[in-house]
């Protein structure tokens, strides 16, 4: 598995991961703002719902108490007269008014007048004030004192009704109270369809119902009001807040439950953001991955390829010279400053030991092998152009006998000194002096020609005779001395040219050495 891919893992799996938990810490903080948005909207809902029924109370609470104190009222309940209370708080008057109920009684609490509305659906067989009957609790409550609230519900048979009472007096509120008069209002189709188109609340008055199990109880929701403790009772479906608002009536009996259902908005809305941003996230997380998936190819997976390309073709051509080229300032680049050094020691090491394979231990000069592959160099040189070269073997005379007489050590001295001898009779830059064997040395000169060669031999030989190295045991002189084969070089390989110097040496050893021989 390459860099490339571990790291695009890696940062797959971060940002993914990061992510994920971001995602989960906004999912949390979200549900819970939500929620409490909710609560705080569903709250106000509730709260309208429950003012929009009291100001129904409050309408009906001023009507009562205006009626209350009209003279006439007063007077009729101390003298009650048929024909005005036919007119003023007959049928009629109970439609104009919208009202579903009037009742009037007297100081000593006995029934003077009982009305209701004619559009409501009087049982048959009912006794003239069946509706009285049916509000009896309430009555007597009412009848009872000044600690009853004013205005409230009252359950009835024919459903639930608002209701008000108030004391008659005079006009100007002098006096004692002469009798009280009860107004009711039927909470009917009507008046909750109106309620409902005031509030802009689609809800409902339904029968009380004890609280289900999956609801949460949520007392002291809104304010206490005449329609009881503010509690609140909240269930929910996908998308939607069911609540249930239970109402007392003026008994504080639970009479009836106001049911609403509210769409989850906030919610739906919150999910929709949530789902943008977890969408954003999730992008943003992929292009970070792909933006670092490049970043680390161009910083790093490039440069470490061309980095390894770049070894791989030095290992194979070994060539020790070349560098490493790394481009930029980091840490690659101070390790193919590492490599780079590591490179020049190598380059130094086998500089050294390429020298050391090519040059003669004991004399200093170029050994057999430097000598060949010079000789091979300077005979493709001559091919291709047409330069001369000579080529000189020699050979140390009657050598065994030296070392035999003055013994090895002084045997090595003398070929040193050779060498010398054959460095200290070369001109040209050129030219090269080579031990080729044990006593056996050799001279390539390029742009030399039969008459340089000798040239060569004849300082070659007043060298030796200045450096007089005696030779007791040598027949052939009483100083060291060196036969010669010269060969100039034709188109022809190595072997043949050094072939023809060897014969030449051969054929200057047979004439009694000490001398060259050109060969032919
Ligand atoms: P010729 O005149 O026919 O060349 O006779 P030669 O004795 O010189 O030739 P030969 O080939 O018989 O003997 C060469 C001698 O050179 C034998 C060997 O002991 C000696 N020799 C070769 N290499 C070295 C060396 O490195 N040091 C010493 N001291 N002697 C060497
Ligand atoms: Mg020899
Ligand atoms: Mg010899």
């Amino acid at each position: 598995m390459g860099i490339r891919f571990k790291l695009l893992l890696t940062f797959v799996l971060g940002f993914g991961l990061m992510a994920l938990v971001s995602l989960n810490l906004l999912q949390g903080s979200l549900e819970a703002s939500y929620q409490s948005i909710e609560k705080r909207e569903l709250a106000s809902h509730v709260s309208r719902l429950v003012q929009s029924i009291e100001s129904e109370l409050e309408h009906l609470n001023s009507l009562t108490r205006d009626w209350a104190v009209w003279s006439e009222m007063y007077r009729f309940v101390q003298q009650p007269d048929p024909a005005w209370a036919q007119d003023s708080l007959g049928p009629q008057a109970l439609v104009t008014a919208d009202l579903s109920l009037i009742m009037v009684y007297d100081r000593q609490g006995r029934l003077v007048h009982f009305n209701t509305n004619p559009r409501l659906n009087r049982p048959a067989g009912e006794t003239p004030v069946w509706l009285e009957q049916q509000i009896k609790p309430y009555i007597a409550l009412i009848k009872d004192g000044h600690a009853a609230p004013t205005c409230g519900l009252m359950k009835a048979e024919i459903g639930l009704m608002l209701g008000c009472w108030a004391h008659i007096r005079r006009s100007d509120a002098s006096g004692e109270f002469s009798g009280s008069v009860v107004m009711g209002r039927l909470l009917d189709a009507d008046l909750l369809a109106k309620l409902s188109k005031q509030t802009r609340l689609p809800f409902q008055l339904e029968a009380p119902a004890e609280a289900k199990p999956d609801m949460l109880v949520w007392p002291d929701f809104v304010a206490a009001s005449l329609l009881g403790s503010g509690e609140v009772r909240s269930s929910e479906s996908p998308g939607l807040y069911h609540l249930a608002l239970p109402v007392q009536d003026l008994l504080k009996r639970d009479v009836a439950q106001l049911a609403l259902s509210v769409p989850r908005d906030v919610h739906a809305q919150g999910l929709l953001v949530y789902q943008q941003v977890r969408r954003q996230l999730l992008w943003t997380a992929l292009v970070m991955a792909c933006l670092m998936a490049v970043a680390v190819h161009l910083l790093l997976v490039r440069r470490l390829r061309r980095f390894t390309r770049q070894l791989v073709t030095l290992a194979k051509t070994q060539t020790w010279k070349t560098r490493i080229k790394v481009s930029g300032a980091d840490e690659l680049s101070t390790l193919s400053g590492h490599v780079n050094h590591l490179l020049s020691l190598i380059e130094t090491q086998v500089d050294s030991l390429q020298q050391l394979s090519l040059t003669d231990a004991l004399t200093g000069l170029t050994n057999r092998r430097g000598f060949d592959e010079r000789l091979a160099l300077e005979l493709s040189n001559k091919c291709r152009g047409e330069r001369k070269l000579a080529l000189l073997m020699l050979d140390v005379d009657h050598f065994k006998l030296y070392n035999d007489h003055y013994g090895h050590p002084a045997g090595d001295a003398a070929l040193k000194l050779v060498a010398q001898v054959l460095q200290a009779a070369l001109r040209r830059g050129g030219d090269m002096a080579a031990r080729i064997g044990g006593e056996e040395f050799a001279l390539l000169l390029p742009e030399t020609d039969a008459e340089g060669a000798q040239e060569v031999v004849k300082r070659l030989r007043q060298h030796l005779q200045q450096l007089a190295l005696p030779h007791a045991a040598s027949p052939v002189a009483p100083i060291l001395s060196l036969s010669v084969g010269i060969a100039l070089a034709a188109d022809e390989s190595p072997a043949a040219l050094m072939a023809r110097a060897d014969q030449a040496l051969y054929q200057a050893k047979q004439d009694g050495r000490d001398r060259a021989v050109l060969a032919e």
